[in-house]
């Protein structure tokens, strides 16, 4: 008898990450790290090389009615970066695989380049390769990054340890918010063709969804100031998904105070004129790529005074209690939202 069809909807994208990893051992004692974190950690000797991949797909990931070819080239190098900084790495190499129609011109091609030098340039990487492919449903960006990183300065999302620090760089929710003015606006000029957008006063939030920055700036500090902080994701997916890895993955609970998740004051009223909770933006928006990460709390006083740092609450031992204190002082469960793209 056939076996029943599943969807893949049902598993979910971390379910099926999960079973994929699930039916794969590593062959290799260089395979340090697999499957499960923001990048591969693999032994080249004395150091570790960091190797991570995100696609880019348009429809799902960018709509180009709105998208400037430079940015997303721009964006597609930067999400890998903050990949690779949220190992506590530095980056070096990317390669990219491009999947290309014939709606695309070489002006456009050239464009999307434009993009990815000027990433190249502020991250100083250097692209040594790719692949070029027809697609046929639109344009897919594939980027592999390659980094570095000391041995004794890996950073997994397992290492935190109870009652360490929550530290998120930054400010949240900013991406998301940008990504629903782009998309009000797209709604107007369609039904009327003769308005032109106005995005002035949004240029901060729709800057946060068309072109993120990774925060190698955070990374090299750290790095100054001595610090490595005990575990470490980028918030690309929401940081109430990301909590949840970190909490997961070092096999501890999560304990964070609404009233500490740094919101910037632009975000926080554009969110309500779209009746969105910003907090809600904030926790399962995604995009942001700022660096979540804990640290032990003889590390909170090289950084207390960081204006880009903020400390949004602890870790525990119960590994089942992943839980936000509201502003009113009410405990709410922190969940992840389900997958957005199936
Ligand atoms: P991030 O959001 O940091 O890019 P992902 O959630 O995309 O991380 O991936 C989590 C982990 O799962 C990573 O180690 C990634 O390499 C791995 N992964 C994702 N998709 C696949 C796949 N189709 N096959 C094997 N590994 C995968
Ligand atoms: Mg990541």
């Amino acid at each position: 008898m056939a076996e029943k069809r599943t969807e893949i909807a049902d598993l979910g994208e971390f379910g099926l990450i999960d079973r994929i990893k699930n039916n794969f051992s590593t062959q290799n004692l260089t395979s340090l790290k697999g499957i499960g974190d923001d990048a591969a950690v693999i032994d080249i000797g004395t150091e570790n090389l960091l190797v991570s991949t995100d696609m880019l797909i348009e429809g799902p990931h960018f709509d180009l009615s709105y998208v400037p070819l430079q940015h997303l080239g721009y964006k597609a190098v930067a999400v890998n970066v903050s990949d690779i900084a949220a190992m506590n790495g530095k980056p070096e190499q990317i390669i990219i695989g491009l999947g290309l129609s014939n709606r695309f011109s070489l002006q456009a091609v050239d464009m999307l380049y434009e993009g990815i030098r000027a990433a190249c340039n502020n991250y100083k990487v250097d692209l040594v390769g790719g692949d070029t492919t027809v697609s046929a449903s639109g344009l897919v960006i594939s980027i592999t990054a390659i980094g570095r990183v000391a041995k004794d300065k890996t950073v997994l999302r397992s290492g935190a340890k109870s009652n360490d620090i929550i530290c998120v760089t930054g400010d949240l929710g900013a991406a998301f918010i940008g990504l629903q003015i782009l998309e009000r606006e797209k709604e107007v000029f369609q039904t009327n063709p003769q308005m032109q957008p106005d995005l002035e006063k949004y240029e901060y939030l729709v800057g946060r969804q068309l072109k993120p920055e990774a925060r190698m700036d955070i990374i090299h500090e750290l790095g100054e100031k001595n610090i490595v902080p005990t575990s470490m994701i980028d918030i690309s997916d929401g940081l109430a998904s990301e909590l949840l890895h970190l909490g997961k993955n070092s096999n501890l609970g999560i304990k964070i105070f609404e009233e500490k998740i740094p919101i910037d004051s632009l975000t926080y009223d554009t969110s309500i004129e779209f009746k969105i909770d910003p907090t809600t933006a904030a926790l399962n928006g995604g995009e942001d790529y700022e660096l979540l990460f804990t640290i032990n709390p003889s590390d909170f006083e090289k950084l207390k005074n960081h204006s880009d740092i903020h400390f949004i609450g602890h870790t525990h031992d119960n590994a089942s209690q992943n839980v936000m204190i509201s502003k009113i002082g009410t405990v709410v469960p922190i969940q992840a939202q389900g997958w957005k793209h199936f």
